[in-house]
C-alpha cells in the first residue's frame, strides 16, 4: 500500500499520526514507511523533508518504484504508532523557493520564450537551467521584475488532480511525465504546470525572488537565484560586508569602487617605487661585490651564495655583475638549489660549461650561453660546494689561457 501524501491536500500540515507500514533501511540508515505522511519527498529538484517521529530525528525522505515514502532515520523506531512533525522552517524555506521557481520559469517563458530545462533548489542557492542563447543585465532586470510583479499580485496557488479531459483544456507550461493522474499547480493564470511538490497558498508568501547570478551553460543559461526568507538573509549577509569593507577603508558604501580603484592605483605606484628601489639597491650591492671580489687575470669574481631573495632578484645582481665587467657565480637556497652564471661581454669563460658541471653536484642540470647561464637541483645542502667546482672549473680555465 503506497502512503497517503497528506501534504498534497494541505501543504501547511507540520505534524501528525501515522502506523508504520514497513522498517527497512536506505543506504546505511535504519528507515520506515507510513500509511500516511506529511514529509516531502525528495523530488521535482526539491530535498526530501526533514523532521521527527516520536521525536526521533528523520535525516531524509525519499520515495521508492513502488510509490513508498521512506522516512530516513538516525536510530530505529521502537513502536508502530508514531506522531510525526515536520521540520517546518526548513520546509517553508523550499516552498519558497520551489513556488518562486515555478514563477521565474513562467517569466522566462512568457517573457523570453525560454523553456526550462532544469531546476536546482539547494540548502543555500537555488539555479534554474533556461534555454536561451544569454541576458543582457537588462533582460536579466526585467525577468526578475516581471517574476516579482506575480509574487506581489498574490494571486491563490491551487493544486489539483485533473482528468486528461481538463488537462487539455490547461494552456500548461511543460507537459506532464505521466498521464494516469496529473497533478496541475497553478498560480492565478500565470502559471499551469504539472508538479507533485509542496506549494504555499498564495504568490505572495514567496515575499520576493532576487537573481544573484547568471552563466552560459550547456548552450543556455543558469540562473542562480534566491527567494523568500533567503534573499532578505542574503541581503543582510551582503549588507553586512559592503558595511565591513566600507568602514574597513573609511568610506560611504556607495564610495566603495571608487576606494577600491585609488588604493589599487596607490598599490601598482608603490610597486613601481619598491621596483626601483630595489634596482638601485643591486646597483649598490653589485658595485660593492666586485670591490670585495677576487681577482682571477684581472677579472672580479664574485662568488656567493644568497637566501631569502627571489630567484629574479638574484638574475638580476647578476646581470648587474656582468654589466660592470665581471663574473658571477651565484647560488641561491630555496626549495631546491639555484644556480646563476654571469659575466661581461669582454670575459671569455665559457658559463654554460661551468654551470653543467656545477648543476651535477646539487643532482640537477642546467645551461645556457656562454655569457649567462642558469639551472639547479635538488640538493641545497652541496651548494657551496657547487660553487667551489664551479671557482675551480674557471681558475683551469683562466690558467690555461696563454699568456696569464
Ligand atoms: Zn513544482
Amino acid at each position: 500500500m503506497a502512503t497517503e501524501r497528506l501534504y498534497f491536500a494541505d501543504a501547511y500540515l507540520r505534524t501528525f499520526t501515522a502506523r508504520v507500514l514497513q522498517q527497512g533501511s536506505y543506504g546505511d540508515q535504519p528507515a520506515v514507511t507510513l500509511d500516511r505522511s506529511a514529509f516531502y519527498p525528495e523530488g521535482g529538484g526539491q530535498p526530501g523533508d526533514r523532521g521527527t517521529l516520536n521525536g526521533a530525528p528523520v535525516l531524509d525522505t525519499q520515495a521508492d518504484a513502488a510509490d513508498d515514502v521512506w522516512h530516513v532515520l538516525a536510530e530505529p523506531l521502537t513502536t508502530l504508532d508514531v506522531q510525526g512533525e515536520v521540520d517546518w522552517a526548513r520546509r517553508f524555506d523550499f516552498m519558497q523557493q520551489h513556488h518562486g521557481q515555478h514563477l521565474l520559469s513562467a517569466a522566462a517563458e512568457q517573457h523570453f520564450d525560454a523553456t526550462t530545462l532544469a531546476v536546482h533548489l539547494g540548502e543555500a542557492t537555488c539555479t534554474v537551467d533556461l534555454q536561451y542563447p544569454g541576458f543582457t543585465s537588462e533582460q536579466v532586470g526585467e525577468l526578475e521584475a516581471s517574476t516579482n510583479m506575480m509574487i506581489w499580485a498574490n494571486v491563490p496557488v491551487q493544486a489539483r488532480f485533473v482528468s486528461p479531459e481538463e488537462l487539455r483544456e490547461l494552456p500548461l507550461r511543460k507537459p506532464p511525465q505521466a498521464y494516469s493522474r496529473i497533478r496541475i499547480v497553478s498560480a492565478g493564470n500565470f502559471d499551469h504546470s504539472p508538479c507533485g511538490g509542496t506549494h504555499p497558498a498564495r504568490t505572495g508568501e514567496v515575499g520576493s525572488v532576487v537573481i544573484r547570478r547568471w552563466e552560459r551553460y550547456k548552450g543556455g543559461v543558469r540562473v542562480e537565484f534566491v527567494c523568500g526568507q533567503r534573499a532578505l538573509r542574503d541581503y543582510r549577509q551582503q549588507n553586512e560586508l559592503l558595511g565591513l569593507l566600507a568602514g574597513e577603508l573609511r568610506v560611504g558604501q556607495a564610495e566603495l569602487p571608487a576606494a577600491v580603484a585609488r588604493l589599487r592605483a596607490s598599490e601598482e605606484a608603490q610597486r613601481k617605487q619598491l621596483e626601483q628601489a630595489d634596482a638601485r639597491l643591486r646597483g649598490y650591492e653589485a658595485h660593492e661585490l666586485i670591490a670585495g671580489a677576487e681577482r682571477i687575470a684581472a677579472v672580479p669574481i664574485v662568488v656567493g651564495a644568497f637566501a631569502d631573495r627571489t630567484l629574479d632578484n638574484l638574475r638580476q645582481l647578476a646581470r648587474q655583475i656582468a654589466e660592470l665587467g665581471g663574473v658571477a657565480l651565484l647560488g641561491l637556497r630555496a626549495d631546491k638549489a639555484q644556480l646563476v652564471f654571469t659575466r661581461g661581454p669582454q670575459v671569455p669563460y665559457d658559463m654554460g660549461g661551468l654551470l653543467r658541471e656545477a648543476a651535477a653536484v646539487v643532482g640537477g642540470r642546467g645551461g645556457g650561453k656562454p655569457d649567462a647561464a642558469q639551472g639547479g637541483g635538488p640538493d641545497v645542502g652541496r651548494l657551496e660546494e657547487a660553487l667551489a667546482v664551479a671557482l675551480a672549473g674557471l681558475r683551469s680555465m683562466a690558467g690555461d689561457r696563454p699568456g696569464d
